[in-house]
């Protein structure tokens, strides 16, 4: 018998006392076998936006009259998408559990940060009529320093809750460009142009697609991955971020 299948044997009790494991924020120890890398309640310790929004970009609004609007930046130039959506801004708990997701190789968070963007995007109708959900691509080089893409992660598993197919090998990424952390805001849009396409036209012609990445910082990889999904013929393009820094 291999390792692995004795430690598949073991009861919770029994592996909890052989191969315990923490909490990474809190130090808390992980007693439930749904528990990965991150405490449930850390995981319900994060700030999800539940005031106003701009109805299209999402951006968070935090004036009075707690009613969603358009913004200003949307008034003045509609994005190519129809409507995004993130669940609350890059900071505290969710920015440490996107960090553990994305940088420091914790793939089973996402399960339950999909399970997050599902449940609180699901009853606002956000993933009603979805033909196909579609992750941010990563360029196959940076893809393989990481070895592992979030985004497909997280739009596996809001596939799999949603009840819809995801496709990974739908859009690509052709060139690999510099992080857009590292530029200017005016330089980001520049540097993303035409670095998306889309490989399986067939799937994407007339279909609603749900775009799925991680953080919204600018807009320019949603707006981008947009226009290629438009021009392969989408009918409407969505997409759900988990933060917007
Ligand atoms: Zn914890
Ligand atoms: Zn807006």
């Amino acid at each position: 018998m291999t390792i692995l299948k004795l430690v598949n044997r073991l009861t919770q009790p029994v592996k909890l006392a052989v191969f315990p494991s923490f909490c990474q924020l809190c130090g808390q120890l992980l007693l439930e076998p749904e528990e990965k890398v991150v405490c449930r309640q850390c995981l319900q310790k994060i700030d999800i936006h539940r005031g106003p929004v701009c109805l299209v970009c999402g951006q968070f609004l935090y004036h009075q009259n707690k009613i969603d609007s358009i913004c200003l930046e949307c008034q003045n130039s509609l994005p190519p998408y129809g409507l995004h959506r993130s669940l609350g801004p890059y900071s505290g708990r969710l920015k440490e559990i996107i960090i553990l997701l994305k940088y420091k190789g914790n793939e089973p968070l996402a399960s339950s940060l999909a399970e997050h963007l599902y449940q609180h995007f699901g009853p606002q109708g956000v993933l009603a009529g979805i033909d196909l959900i579609v992750p941010v691509p990563l360029h196959r080089q940076k893809k393989r320093q990481r070895g592992f893409n979030q985004a497909e992660l997280l739009a596996r598993w809001i596939a799999r809750l949603a009840c819809c197919s995801s496709s990974r090998g739908v859009l690509i990424k052709t060139r690999n460009t510099p992080t857009q952390v590292s530029l200017e805001a005016g330089k980001r849009e520049l540097n993303l142009k035409g670095a998306f396409a889309v490989r399986k036209r067939e799937l994407v012609m007339q279909r609603v697609i749900m775009l799925v990445d991680d953080v919204y910082t600018t807009g320019s990889t949603i707006k981008e991955c947009t226009l290629a999904l438009k021009k392969a013929g989408a009918r409407e393009v969505r997409a759900l971020t988990l933060a917007r820094a």
